[in-house]
């Protein structure tokens, strides 16, 4: 790599323009660095300056957990999701159950996640749990949203038909929320039919997601969702570059265009599904 394209890499994306009432339905505050109330408070102000008022800040293990917990008690611009990863699935104990199981009475975590399944990691890491540890513990994260009658927020990598057919075989949560949805439209009409949200991430603006794009085409509105999985999956053209949830308007443009909306239809309908979706407690 040239170091002018390296020093690129390290740089932020350009702000977009503002586009009011987004919601990013999935982020990492703590990896974007926010693990402080100011560099939490620093994160959202640059996010609510572009029309982001919101974020679900969602944890991979425990000790994320505890950060997306502290984060939504420091600012009110930020609501958290707490699971153990498919990947870190090996980490549910009785202990972190307890313990997961606690930070759920809390009104501002409203989901449970990132839970699912990730088949690329299996053969990549030695560190990753074996696709029965993750069935397993899916199941419980399944039988968790049941319990407390929050959103279900689920990972998957590699994995549609296990995915689909171990949520069948469970029961689905009244609310599922299919982050990062990676699947074609055969994926997305199944899900469609079963009432899941599908949330978008830059994915989705990337030149070779034409069948992603597709699916986003048939997926009716109402159950889209938008997000940015942040500090990964930077839009186009800044992929590879540091993202964070100021970048959703490049995004929610993206998905308008699928749709055929105007930029400012397409905000507010993604913002009031993520209120819906996730019950949050905003006037
Ligand atoms: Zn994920
Ligand atoms: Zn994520």
């Amino acid at each position: 790599m040239s170091s002018s394209k390296k020093d690129r890499r390290r740089l932020p994306p350009p702000d977009p323009a503002p586009l009011p009432g987004l919601i990013d339905a999935h982020t990492h505050l703590a990896a974007c660095g926010g693990r402080t109330p100011e560099a939490v408070k620093e994160i959202l102000d640059h996010a609510e300056s572009v029309g982001v008022t919101h974020v679900v800040t969602v944890a991979d293990d425990m000790v994320d957990a505890r950060w997306a917990v502290e984060a939504a008690r420091w600012d009110c611009r930020a609501f958290a999701a707490v699971g153990l990863h498919p990947t870190h699935a090996g980490d549910l104990t009785d202990e972190t159950r307890a313990e997961l199981e606690q930070m759920l009475t809390e009104p501002r975590v409203v989901a449970v996640g990132e839970t699912g399944l990730d088949y690329y990691w299996t053969t990549r890491s030695d560190d990753c749990a074996d696709p029965s540890t993750q069935r397993d513990v899916f199941a419980w994260h399944i039988d968790l949203a049941k319990r407390t009658g929050k959103a279900l927020m689920i990972h998957n990598r590699d994995a549609d038909r296990d995915l689909l057919d171990v949520l069948k075989a469970e029961g689905s949560p009244d609310t599922v929320v299919m982050h990062c949805f990676s699947g074609d439209r055969h994926v997305a009409d199944e899900c469609v039919d079963r009432g899941y949200y599908l949330s978008f991430s830059g994915t989705v603006t990337f030149a070779n997601s034409d069948e992603l794009r597709e699916a986003a085409h048939i997926t009716p509105p109402e159950l889209m969702l938008v997000e940015t999985d942040a500090p990964f999956l930077t839009p186009h053209p800044y992929r590879g570059q540091p993202n964070q949830s100021y970048c959703v308007p490049y995004t929610a443009r993206a998905l308008a265009a699928v749709k055929g909306l105007g930029d400012a239809d397409m905000a507010a309908i993604l913002g009031a599904n993520a209120r819906r979706a996730y019950s949050l407690p905003l006037r």
